[in-house]
């Protein structure tokens, strides 16, 4: 039995401790279920009262009695009428439930620790002594309806962690509290970045001035990078008519998740799921020669899905999404030198935000035991995933290739990245189209004047920014890096009366030089201007008093440290626009 296979066993025990010891607490309690899940444990119960935060300390004493007194995990295998029998006279009902939905004519295990019974395939520990009691802990209460069904009654279910040892414990401990503390939905808020309203609606994002900021510098840095390599912007409406997704397959996958839009007029269109649909649109309104490919499409817009609803309150789970979206229409022979493109593209993005180098890459292929699942000719299939083969030697990436993975249209590289968190994010991605040029005649004309159909190249590089800015915020836990900061310099004035006409002059010569710059001119002291200037996370604090006014200067001082420069302005603006250029 391997390690985690052991720590399974544990937290699955300490189930039938944490019942043992509600069962002192409570003898009239009633029990549900109570398996291992990841990272920890829970058990349902029906009480005869509403549990309360300070029932758990309790309970977990409790457990550690039980540990103490090292008890036995008693096996007793009975027939299954007499198990109902011995449940029914206790008085428990949903064991009886649970037996009654089993084969008459099976056996039943069931394990006795200290007073309590449990109905159990097991396994368990031999004995509660086996665990350390610093290991785990009790960690919530919440309503749980019995066997997930919102028509029966809600039980109450206690949910407990447990590790190895003390020391896991409280690595994990430690995670879990700086997760919460990164929680884009909670900074969000306290940076002022995004909310939400009743009147618009769940699930519909109001950006505001500050996220903004940083959305627009990452749209502009993707499209500054990506019109090096010959993409050109273009805009395409947020609705369309049905059969533009009927034809391009996507009316069929998205079904039930389209938002339809009707009107009077008797207009009847849907909200765009997707964006290549449209752009395929751009290439088929002209005649094409070979002389004109590769043509590359890019835009950033809104995309509309009706899915389930999400978390409240946050940015992962939207109904509109902004996505950056961009298309190569090429011939067979370009694909490599597209592909190499669009890796560079999402190298160069991946290393302004620090997360490339901490990544891998996967060679989504086909499924070569099936090939009648995937659309184009084999010939084509072939000639691509070589090249995409290629391009991973050519370019270092390591890509692992496999199998099955490919998309139904083409073969494609997936780039998988590791937040600081240690969480693995699949975003960007580069992938091979020969289904939509034929489903939507998008075809040039080559060199003996023949038509021939062009590759569709799809290539995503943040995905949506709705989901990219929840990833940044999580990732930086709110202190972004100089360039996406919505403001990159706060000027704190000693004295809010005298020293105020200098913090202007520095304001003004910040903002001429495009820093984002602010004053707090607040009559708060310099040491709560300076607190304010952290929690808000703001990159540089400049403060400014006498004698900076006197000197032309500044007392910089950055995010997080409690060093203080004395530099002059025009050297300040330097530093800064020399930083926000090497996005360092
Ligand atoms: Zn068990
Ligand atoms: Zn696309």
């Amino acid at each position: 039995m391997n390690k985690e296979q052991q720590l399974e066993i544990k937290r699955h025990s300490l189930a039938h401790i944490l019942a043992t010891a509600v069962l002192e607490m409570f003898p009239e309690a009633k029990f549900g279920v109570g398996p291992n899940i990841e990272n920890g444990f829970y058990y349902d119960f029906d009480l005869p009262r509403t549990l309360i935060p300070e029932d758990l300390p309790i309970l977990e004493k409790k457990m550690k009695e039980i540990i103490k007194k090292n008890l036995q995990f008693e096996k007793q295998v009975v027939n299954h009428d007499k198990a109902i029998e011995l449940y029914e006279k206790a008085g428990q009902d949903y064991k009886v439930e649970i037996l009654k939905d089993e084969a008459k004519d099976e056996e039943v295990s069931l394990y006795k620790t200290g007073e309590f019974v449990d109905l159990c395939k097991g396994p368990h520990l031999d004995s509660t002594g086996e665990i350390d009691f610093t290991s785990f802990k009790l960690t919530k209460i919440a309503g749980a309806y019995w066997r997930g069904d919102e028509k029966n009654k809600m039980l109450q279910r206690i949910y407990g962690i447990a590790f190895n040892n003390k020391k896991e414990l409280k690595e994990y401990l430690k995670r879990i509290e700086e997760a919460a503390k990164r929680d884009h939905r909670k900074l969000g808020k306290e940076l002022d970045l995004f909310c939400f309203s009743d009147l618009v609606g769940p699930g519909l994002p109001l950006f505001a001035p500050k996220g903004v900021v940083i959305i627009d510098e990452l749209r502009k840095h993707i499209e500054k990078v990506c019109a090096g390599y010959g993409f050109q912007k273009v805009m395409t409406p947020h609705l369309a008519k049905i059969d533009l997704y009927k034809l391009s397959g996507h009316a069929d996958k998205f079904g039930k998740e389209l938002f339809h839009v009707s009107s009077e007029q008797k207009h009847d269109f849907v909200m765009k799921p997707v964006q290549c649909p449209h752009q395929t649109q751009i290439y088929a309104s002209k005649q094409r020669s070979y002389r004109d490919l590769p043509i590359r499409y890019m835009e950033s817009e809104k995309q509309y899905r009706a899915e389930k609803s999400g978390e409240v309150g946050g940015l992962n789970r939207v109904y509109a999404i902004t996505v950056e979206d961009g298309h190569s229409f090429c011939r067979v022979e370009q694909v490599k030198e597209e592909v190499k493109n669009m890796v560079e593209i999402i190298k160069d993005f991946y290393s302004a935000i620090g997360l490339w180098g901490n990544h891998w890459v996967s060679l989504s292929v086909r499924d070569y035991s099936h090939p009648e699942k995937y659309i184009g000719e084999s010939q084509d299939w072939d000639k691509c995933e070589k090249m995409l083969e290629d391009v991973s030697k050519e370019m270092k990436l390591d890509a692992k290739k496999i199998e099955g993975e490919a998309a139904l249209y083409g073969p494609k590289l997936d780039f998988m990245f590791r937040d600081s968190m240690g969480k693995e994010i699949q975003i960007p991605t580069v992938q091979l189209d020969f289904a939509t040029p034929k489903r939507f005649n998008l075809v040039y004309v080559n060199e003996k004047g023949k038509d021939e159909f062009v590759v569709m190249v799809h290539r995503a590089i943040l995905g949506s920014y709705e989901r990219f800015l929840a990833l940044l915020i999580e990732h930086f836990a709110g202190a972004f890096p100089l360039w996406l900061s919505p403001v990159q310099v706060k000027i704190l004035p000693v004295s809010s009366e005298k020293h105020i006409d200098y913090a202007k002059k520095v304001n003004s010569l910040l903002l001429e030089n495009n820093i984002r710059s602010e004053i707090d001119d607040s009559n708060e002291s310099i040491g709560k201007k300076i607190r304010d200037a952290e929690k808000q996370k703001i990159p540089y604090m400049l403060v400014v008093g006498e004698k900076e006014a006197e000197n032309n200067s500044v007392a910089v001082r950055l995010r997080g440290s409690r060093d203080i420069e004395d530099m002059g302005i025009e050297e300040f603006v330097e530093r800064i626009r020399e930083e926000v250029k090497n996005r360092s």
